[in-house]
C-alpha cells in the first residue's frame, strides 16, 4: 500500500489543519512547528515529490504557489518588513514531507539561509 502523505490528506480534509488559503490549485496551512512569528506553508494539490520531477505542465502551477505565497504576505502585512520563501529538497536540506511546498516565513529577522 502506498504511504499515505500528510499534506495529501490535509489537502482531502482528512487531517485537521489551520488553513489560510485555498483554490481549485493551491492550498495554504500554517505550519504545525512554526520557526517564526509567520510560518505557513504553500502547497500545490497534486501531489509531486521533488524539484528535480517538475515537467513543464507544472509550471504554471508553481508560478501560482509563488504568486500566491507573496498575495498571503501580502494580506500577513509584511510587503515592507519582508519574508522569505524557502523549498526543501532532500535529507541534507531537513525536508520532512516529500510532497513539495513552499515555506513563507516573516515576521521577525531572519538569518542567513542555511
Ligand atoms: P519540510 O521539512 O518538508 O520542508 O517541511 C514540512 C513542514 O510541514 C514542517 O515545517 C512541519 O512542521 C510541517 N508539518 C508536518 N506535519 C504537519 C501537519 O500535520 N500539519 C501542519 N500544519 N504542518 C505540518
Ligand atoms: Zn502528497
Amino acid at each position: 500500500m502506498a504511504q499515505a502523505c500528510i499534506f495529501c490528506e490535509i489537502a482531502k480534509g482528512n487531517i485537521p489543519s489551520e488553513i489560510v488559503y485555498r483554490d481549485q490549485r493551491v492550498f495554504a496551512i500554517k505550519d504545525i512547528a512554526p520557526r517564526a512569528p509567520i510560518h505557513i506553508l504553500v502547497i500545490p494539490v497534486e501531489h509531486e515529490v521533488e524539484i528535480s520531477g517538475i515537467r513543464p505542465s507544472d509550471e504554471s502551477v508553481l508560478g501560482h504557489t509563488i504568486e500566491v505565497a507573496g498575495m498571503i504576505a501580502k494580506s500577513q502585512g509584511l510587503l515592507e518588513s519582508g519574508y522569505r520563501l524557502v523549498v526543501n529538497q532532500g535529507e541534507d536540506a531537513n525536508q520532512t514531507v516529500a510532497h513539495l511546498h513552499v515555506h513563507l516565513l516573516g515576521g521577525r529577522k531572519l538569518g542567513p539561509e542555511g
